[in-house]
């Protein structure tokens, strides 16, 4: 038994500079949040886990600090399973904190795998019985907002030209605009890049109706999240309607909601975020139940490089593999500056699993200090 001795959670935040914010389907990038997770135990093996920041970065930390502390110090580091279990009996099954509980479990999942890892002396991927196989990465992120068809294609070819295979472009605004940016975008990338279109929930099915033929025009790849998570016959009612493939996943939790994702049989591209689906444990379960409806397993990542790291062991160990969502932000510390670089995209698109024993971020306590807490809403 390696025994839990402390869980601390910490919320980290940076303005995004003047003039670099995006604007997509949930309003303009104003600041990038996150919640670091430690977890340190009684042989002195420390793991760093991730919590997605739920919009109010420090209600999560609280929820770790105060209620998940209390349920999981003393607990065997390796008991990945029991932990997750408890937790879900405590704060998901009844009289808990719902969407926020499962951010907080992942967030220590993450920290507990990253434990794992350490004292095994093995990357993430071998643990989970992946290789260090390349894993096809699209250019996505906060990137590729609104803004006029031109710059916008040229943004997205600069990707093309760093080795990316394909690119997501975000939609949700007015249908007119949405077609004329991706129209642009394929003529200036050509016929052999994979274009995607996230729309940010913001789509109504009017407005779904209106930009189809066009994109099967363009051969988009893919419509991600046209609608809220719970909006489940609006997903029926557009999967039936044209045939672009639909996408969903980064705000469903843990394997519960996934299971009338899978069933509803809408979504054929199905993007869990190990932030919070449930973490690396949860994930890997998500992944098993997509491969057996033979859907595509395509995690949606944010923001730090653990998180990033992470999803591509993940990927790297699944049979139903997809994309790797690159992070193209020209300006992210959360990305480069919390633990060393998480990934490098090669000349062919594509990304593999950082070598070092557990998921491979070491967090930098400095940053921590230097990127306190901003209090407010990341998107206005
Ligand atoms: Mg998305």
């Amino acid at each position: 038994m390696m025994k839990i001795t402390a869980l601390r959670a910490v919320p980290v935040s940076y303005r995004v500079p003047e003039g670099q914010n995006v604007t997509l389907g949930i309003g303009r990038a104003v600041k990038r949040d996150a919640v670091l997770v430690k977890v340190e135990t009684d042989e002195g093996v420390v793991g760093w886990g991730e919590a997605h920041h739920g919009r109010c970065p420090g209600a999560i930390a609280k929820l770790i600090d105060t209620t998940m502390s209390e349920l999981v110090v003393g607990m065997d580091a390796l008991d990945v399973v029991g932990v997750w279990a408890k937790v879900y009996r405590m704060q998901l099954s009844s009289h808990g904190m719902g969407a926020a509980a499962a951010m907080a479990l992942s967030g220590i999942d993450l920290a507990l795998w990253d434990i794992r890892g350490k004292a095994a002396g093995w990357p993430l991927y071998q643990l989970l019985g992946g290789t260090a196989k390349p894993i096809k990465a699209y250019a996505g992120g906060i990137s590729l907002g609104y803004q006029a068809p031109a710059s916008l294609a040229e943004e997205a070819l600069s990707y093309v030209k760093s080795g990316y295979r394909a690119v997501k472009l975000r939609v949700g605004d007015t249908p007119k605009n949405d077609i004329a940016r991706v129209q642009a975008v394929r003529t200036a990338v050509g016929a052999d890049v994979d274009i995607l279109v996230d729309a940010n929930t913001n789509y109504s099915l009017d407005d779904l109706r209106r930009v189809l033929p066009a994109y099967e025009e363009a051969a988009v790849g893919w419509i991600e999240e046209p609608f809220p998570p719970h909006d489940h016959r609006n997903y029926l009612e557009a999967a039936a309607m044209g045939d672009v493939p639909l996408a969903a996943g980064e705000n469903h939790f843990t394997r519960f909601d996934f299971t009338r994702l899978i069933e509803d049989g809408a979504v054929r591209f199905v993007q869990p975020d190990v932030s919070k689906a449930g973490g690396v444990t949860e994930t890997m379960r998500i992944a098993a139940m997509t491969s057996a409806w033979k859907l595509s397993f395509n995690p949606h990542t944010l923001a730090t490089g653990i998180n990033m790291a992470v999803s591509i062991h993940v990927l790297a160990s699944v049979d139903n593999a997809g994309y790797f969502e690159g992070d193209v932000a020209r300006h992210n510390p959360l990305r480069d500056e919390v633990g060393g670089t998480p990934y490098k995209v090669d000349s062919s698109g594509c990304v593999r699993p950082l070598e070092r024993p557990g998921h491979g971020i070491e967090v930098d306590e400095a940053f921590i200090a230097a990127h306190p807490l901003i209090e407010g809403p990341c998107y206005v």
